[in-house]
């Protein structure tokens, strides 16, 4: 079997609530046999452009050959890591796995190495003992609020409406104006209420502000969605600086560096909880495949009230029951994107125009308030 053509699709759709659109980057790569393979990526322009570098590189390549046209792509980028060259080839490789899969009638998680689990297990985000609640109706065991604003109040909020047989995380999205010594705060405020994890609370390319955070707060660390390549894991593991390594499946770099940062993690007892807060459904399901073959599975981030698009586009959509995604059973990734929804919601790379939360996070960059009212919002 040989690799004919590697092709990007960019779908997208406004947001309904905010400006902007809500942009999905797919891959499909064509064989002379017909059979093809889907994959994703983070969307970014930069990471498209990248597709097609790296797509060029394969052409006329077994589809087979994983790790060979891994080390061609990567070799291609000069050994440079970064999502732009780590995204590309998260979303090649993705497909590469759903041609294998399908081509030998087997599920991609039955290549990885077979299957720990028959279900994994999901959290989803709120944000407001409301919406906690709201999903605890529907199932969920596992919540996660994002942010820092009134951080403190609203896990302490979210906790006494759902009691203690809920798991809640804590996400503050590792803000650059963000102190060391602010993020402690936060974090010994909320040590007492039993959070799974605390995420990101300072910029996590600052690995001493990790250790010293870790060293200080008394919850499970995590981080690790904006990194690409083991390379980029490999100081926050060997010091076990996190507890929990999150990578992204549409940037880490494809799902043969996913598992290899597993076993990486394994042997320093760190627990692996995917990112996929930004990703997409393609993304999301390449993602439930690793999740069931490695044993280092904590928990999944699965995204609720995305655009109508994300659960239009794909087919069929993960279910959720119990906080649970029922792990996929057909070849490849099981999943197949439909044409006529993509080709009729073209995606929108204009500059600025994609970008999105951009007022969410960085309202207390300029003016900075006084630091003792702004930290007595957060604690009290
Ligand atoms: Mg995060």
């Amino acid at each position: 079997m040989k690799i004919i053509d590697v092709k990007t699709y960019l779908t997208g759709q406004a947001w309904p609530d905010r400006e902007g659109v809500r942009n999905f980057l797919f891959v499909r790569i064509y064989t002379d046999e017909g059979i093809t393979g889907i994959g994703e990526a983070s969307s970014l322009p930069a990471i498209e452009a990248e597709i097609r570098n790296k797509g060029a590189l394969i052409i006329g390549e077994d589809p087979f050959q994983i790790q060979k046209l891994w080390s061609k792509m990567y070799l291609q980028s000069h050994f440079m890591t970064g999502i732009a060259s780590g995204g590309a080839i998260s979303a090649i490789e993705m497909a590469l796995w759903d041609i294998k899969g399908k081509a030998l009638g087997q599920p991609i998680w039955n290549l990885l190495g077979g299957k720990m689990r028959d279900k994994v297990r999901a959290y989803t985000h709120a944000n407001t003992p409301e919406q906690a609640r709201a999903f605890v109706d529907q199932g969920y065991t596992g919540l996660k609020m994002g942010g820092i604003e009134q951080a403190v109040q609203r896990v302490k909020d979210m906790r006494e409406e759902v009691g203690d047989d809920i798991d809640i995380m804590a996400d503050l999205h590792g803000p650059p104006w963000m102190t060391t010594s602010d993020a402690i705060s936060v974090g010994k405020a909320i040590e007492d209420y039993g959070l799974l994890f605390y995420e990101e609370p300072v910029a996590p390319e600052n690995i001493e502000a990790l250790s010293r955070i870790q060293n200080s707060v008394n919850i499970p660390l995590a981080s690790g969605e904006r990194l690409a390549y083991i390379y980029a894991a490999r100081e926050l593991i060997e010091r076990e600086i996190v507890d929990i390594i999150q990578p992204d499946a549409g940037r880490f770099g494809g799902l043969s560096q996913m598992m290899k940062l597993a076993a990486m993690a394994e042997a320093h007892y760190i627990q692996m909880a995917p990112h996929d807060g930004s990703l997409g459904p393609v993304g999301e399901i390449a993602s439930i495949h690793l999740c069931a073959s490695i044993p280092n599975f904590l928990i999944w981030e699965h995204r609720t009230g995305d655009v109508p698009l994300r659960y239009e586009v794909m087919q069929p959509q993960p279910e959720v029951f119990d906080s649970h995604i029922i792990v996929p059973n057909l070849p490849g990734l099981g999943v197949d994107l439909i044409d006529e929804v993509m080709l009729a919601n073209p995606g929108d790379f204009t500059p600025g125009g994609h970008a999105t939360n951009n007022k969410h996070e960085y309202r207390f960059v300029y003016p900075q308030p006084r630091r003792a009212n702004w930290l007595k919002g957060k604690i009290q």
